[in-house]
């Protein structure tokens, strides 16, 4: 069996997803520099059907009941192929068929076929969809996800945009960022102005945090994530990190320490909200002092306010 139904498994964007894997691997239009998939082995920008699709609904619902059975919570039926689930022809009908389990239906997609009316009328069926938006300059985008050579950066936007402005679904939009590619401060401006022109109903910022497609591949500092967080936070309601952590924002364990560490890989805190907090849990500043000495949280100026974020694994 080609294609791969997995899970429920635990996601920060979507709860308890059930992925649906249905591209045959890595069957993509962009090569990103940071794919966790590796190299794209089947470049195409051509739509395709590439699976039966009633063996796969099969599949899915084998699977629905199983985790059904279980009492395993189904919270989104999510596309999330190895390589971009647009480029399959079956997407519109496989959505509108997953849809009659009555579960709520995601997209994770690279966003680089928009432009096309067949594309966006197969995603408008879909309840929540998420685009990759890493590059607004045209060299930028080049470089770090590589596009198939007939893609036009103007389209890729331009449909993107158009969508945003018909899709009655949540959006949600991820931007990857790269040391040195395209974290710089003026692209991550232009970048959140874009994206403000959307109406996402959040957006995420996640860096590499599995063995990328090309060995340079680092992930920035704290201090560039802290500087897009700011940015693109001052353009859209709601902006969280994906670095490497399941943090939860909204539990609490009654551990400072532990709640602080959760809150600050998802979301800095500025001065003035740590405060808070820690009165709130009745503890002092000398928490936050000592977790900056072991290097747990850090501490960073941007833009005439200090923020405080869980420092990245590995460092
Ligand atoms: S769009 Fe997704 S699957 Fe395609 S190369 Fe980029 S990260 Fe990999």
């Amino acid at each position: 069996m080609p294609y791969r139904v997995f899970g429920p498994v635990p996601s920060r964007r979507l709860g308890r997803s059930l992925g649906i894997n249905a591209l045959p691997p890595k069957t993509c239009d962009y090569a990103c520099v940071y794919c966790q998939l590796g190299r794209t082995t089947h470049m195409t920008v051509e739509r395709q059907g590439f699976y039966d699709v009633g063996e796969l609904m099969n599949e899915v619902e084998r699977a629905v009941r199983a985790a059904l059975s279980q009492d395993e919570r189904i919270d989104y039926l999510t596309f999330v192929p190895d390589g971009e689930p647009t480029l399959d022809r079956n997407l519109g009908e496989m959505i509108g068929r997953v849809c009659d389990f009555g579960i709520p239906v995601a997209v994770i997609t690279n966003g680089s076929l928009l432009w096309r009316d067949d594309v966006r009328e197969d995603l408008s069926a879909a309840d929540l969809v998420s685009v990759k938006i890493d590059a607004v300059d045209p060299v930028v985008w080049k470089r770090v996800d590589r596009p198939h050579r007939s893609l036009s950066p103007e389209a890729v936007l331009g449909g993107i945009r158009d969508f945003s402005r018909d899709f009655g679904g949540t959006l949600l939009t991820e931007t990857m960022l790269v040391s040195g590619v395209n974290d710089g401060e003026a692209h991550l401006k232009e970048l959140a102005s874009f994206v403000g022109g959307l109406s996402a109903h959040a957006s995420y910022l996640s860096i590499p945090t599995r063995p990328p497609a090309e060995q340079w591949v680092v992930p920035p500092g704290e201090d560039v994530l802290a500087r897009a967080y700011a940015l693109l936070s001052s353009v859209v309601p709601h902006v969280e990190y994906l670095i490497g952590y399941e943090g939860d924002a909204f539990s609490r364990t009654g551990d400072v320490r532990e709640d602080l560490l959760s809150i600050t890989a998802v979301h800095p805190m500025r001065r003035g909200a740590l405060t808070a907090f820690l009165a709130e849990a009745n503890a002092s500043w000398d928490v936050v002092e000592s977790m900056l000495r072991s290097h747990e949280l850090v501490e960073l100026p941007y833009g005439g306010e200090t923020f405080f974020l869980r420092a990245l694994p590995g460092r």
